[in-house]
């Protein structure tokens, strides 16, 4: 063997994912596009799902393709169930199967609770609790034919944690809480595993509002014990140890990574 043979080899021994399909939910943004980069950085061929346009996902799927990597893009709303089935049997048919699924979709909308309209909280609840409800049913009854799956779920501080003006999207959370330690016992006997991501404070789009006001952004700064915002590669380096089979024990569970955000008394 050539020592160059060697070192590819070696090399691929510590892609903990190699051969993995992922399929990840808005992965053409934010924490979702660093999961799918750093996933088939770790030798994953990835699904980079997306809505609306195209030209993000293409550009996530280039930057991996680059990377000598293998992606897909396909468009679905995951909160529509004909879509989601579409969607997984896309993947099933050009990559074989769906060995993780990561549900990372999600919307934030603000508004006081006493003049919250009917339409926020359907459209709320319809992508981040729905949206991993219905994926995960498609994607797990193929993992159940293989005895062997993971579901993991982008959720947020706020599955715990109250925040003023944002009901729907601590209600859709809370609930993905639940959703998770109740599949973790109905897919078990599947050897499915499933967990909960929850991340604090991380810069990316959603917190656009927040993070370019200085003055906001100094706010949040203080709330957060480790005295910084979190980056998507930081979410996405403990997605990836949670997708290998090194994490295939933990199941029904919540890992938060928040900078202690949710330690921290009076935070948002
Ligand atoms: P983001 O806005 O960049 O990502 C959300 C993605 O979801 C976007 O790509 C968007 O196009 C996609 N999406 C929205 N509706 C969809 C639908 N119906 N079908 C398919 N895709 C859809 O923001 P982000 O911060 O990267 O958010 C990713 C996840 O992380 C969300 O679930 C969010 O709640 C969660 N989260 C984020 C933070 C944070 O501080 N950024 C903190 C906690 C939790």
């Amino acid at each position: 063997m050539s020592t160059i043979t060697a070192n590819v080899e070696q090399a691929n021994a510590y892609r903990s994912l190699k051969d993995k399909v992922i399929l990840i939910t808005g992965a053409s943004t934010g924490i979702g596009r660093a999961i799918a980069i750093e996933t088939a950085r770790q030798g994953a061929n990835v699904v980079v799902n997306y809505i609306g346009k195209a030209d993000a996902a293409q550009e996530v799927v280039r930057e991996i393709e680059n990377d000598h990597g293998t992606a897909l893009a396909i468009e679905a709303d995951v909160s529509k169930s004909d879509q989601v089935q579409h969607m997984i049997s896309q993947a099933v048919s050009h990559l074989g199967r769906v060995d993780v699924l990561v549900n990372n979709a999600g919307i934030e909308k603000e508004s006081p609770f006493l003049d919250k309209p009917e339409s926020e909280f359907d459209a709320v609840i319809g992508v981040n609790l729905k949206g991993p409800f219905l994926c995960t049913q498609a994607a797990a009854r193929d993992m159940a034919k293989r005895k062997k799956g993971t579901i993991i779920n982008i959720s947020s501080v706020h599955e715990d944690l109250p925040f003023p003006g944002y009901s729907a999207y601590c209600a859709a959370k809370g609930g993905l809480r639940m959703l998770c330690r109740d599949l973790a016992l109905e897919l078990a006997p599947h050897g499915i595993n499933i967990v909960n991501v929850a991340p604090g404070a991380i810069d990316t789009p959603i917190n656009k509002r927040t993070l370019s006001n200085p003055e906001k952004k100094l706010a949040l700064k203080r709330e957060i014990p480790l005295g910084r915002v979190g980056e998507p590669q930081e979410v996405a380096k403990l997605v990836c140890y949670l997708a290998s089979d090194d994490a295939a024990y933990i199941t029904g569970t919540t890992v938060v990574i928040d900078g202690g955000l949710m330690h921290q008394t009076g935070s948002l």
